[in-house]
């Protein structure tokens, strides 16, 4: 397996050989890494049925006694950013506006302090009655996700007639305020890979941030081959057929997307920024900043983690905050230096992206 020496000053970075956990309040791991970006699943039912994430006749949805409640989610966000240090919270799923109580949850969450970053990733069906509430709600961020803009590529890759809502969903979100609406792309070959510039100049023309996700090895029917697979090299060297791409000198930080400075044709002028995520082909596990909660509270250290930690047994338990952040940053201290899904033993984790959250 391959490793990621992160140099952290006294400590050795050989997993297997673990220093003890210093005592630091916040979710620290063995290689230096600290989480400060929590992922939340609020559901993995799901109105579209995307091709890369799941079988057309969907999943065997998570029964709702299993679920955490509520309360539960703003409970452990609340530890999350009170005492571990959290200081974004993503909301995803699954399809997210299906959770019901959404809105609640998230004004509950934006009333924490101190009061964290909040964003939604969401397929965009129902967003165009929602944005308004969702802003209002204390959402900061919004991800959508569109692969075409081909009406009849759209049925194929999400097996559901629905590309006018999304897109209205989207517009919906830019007039809410919710600037800029950062929309997620996954490139299928045969399918929607010719379609790299027409959505970039789409995106550019509506002022949408446009981000392509290299396929990950993380749907339910485990399809995924690496040489099928899109890579972002692939994408870019499309990219560069009509424009020209230089990289954003900005720091990246922890952000998965290596974001590139658009210029259109011979101009010189800058009309954009376009990201790619290249989990695969240049995984960036050296700088992760995320830990995730699962719909039925499950605690992972990453999205292709093999391990779990309970933290709902720990809720319905009676355990108190103290001991939850304790289970939580022992979770994250035991976290692996990388994925390894170009290693020859990788294995795909047992539960798909939509049941981890994406
Ligand atoms: N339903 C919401 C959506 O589609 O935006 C949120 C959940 S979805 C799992 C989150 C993101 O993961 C989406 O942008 C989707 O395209 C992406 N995704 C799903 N399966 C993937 C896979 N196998 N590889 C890469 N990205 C994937
Ligand atoms: Fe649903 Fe999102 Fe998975 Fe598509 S990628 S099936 S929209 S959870």
């Amino acid at each position: 397996m391959t490793t990621t020496d992160l140099g952290l000053p006294g400590l050795p970075t050989v997993p297997g050989n673990r220093p003890t956990r210093p005592d630091d309040p916040r979710l620290i791991d063995r290689f230096g890494r600290v989480a400060t970006d929590l992922r939340v699943s609020l559901t993995d039912r799901c109105n579209l049925r995307c091709t890369y994430c799941m079988p057309a006749e969907g999943l065997d949805w998570t029964p709702s006694e299993q679920l955490l409640s509520d309360d539960e989610i703003v409970r452990l966000v609340s530890i999350g950013v009170r005492r571990l240090g959290i200081r974004e919270v993503r909301f995803t799923g699954g399809e997210p506006l299906l959770r019901k109580g959404l809105e609640s949850i998230l004004s509950r969450v934006s009333g924490l302090t101190p009061r964290p970053e909040i964003s939604l990733t969401t397929n965009g069906i129902g967003l165009s009655r929602r944005a308004g509430a969702l802003a209002a709600a204390g959402v900061d961020r919004l991800n959508v996700s569109l692969d075409t803009l081909r009406p009849e590529t759209f049925q194929t890759i999400t097996r559901r007639d629905r590309i006018t809502d999304v897109l209205d969903g989207m517009a919906a979100a830019r007039s809410a305020g919710l600037d800029p609406v950062k929309v997620n792309t996954v490139l299928l070959r045969g399918v929607n890979d010719d379609e790299a510039v027409s959505l970039l100049r789409y995106c550019l023309d509506a002022g949408y941030e446009l981000r392509f996700i290299e396929q990950m090895p993380l749907d339910a029917q485990h399809s995924w081959q690496r040489g099928e697979m899109i890579t972002a090299e692939e994408i870019l060297a499309s990219l560069r057929e009509a424009f020209t791409l230089t990289p954003d000198p900005t720091a990246r930080g922890g952000a998965p997307a290596e974001r590139w400075l658009v210029e259109d044709g011979g101009s010189g002028r800058v009309i954009g920024v376009v990201g790619v995520i290249a989990s695969v082909t240049r995984p960036f596990c050296g700088d992760c900043d995320r830990t995730r909660l699962t719909g039925d509270g499950q605690l992972r250290s990453c999205l292709f983690a093999r391990g779990e930690t309970d933290l709902r047994a720990l809720l319905r338990g009676g355990s108190s905050d103290d001991e939850i952040a304790d289970a939580w940053r022992g979770a994250m201290w035991a976290k692996a230096a990388g994925h390894g899904i170009d290693d020859p033993g990788f294995l795909q984790p047992d539960r798909p992206m939509s049941a981890i959250g994406g």
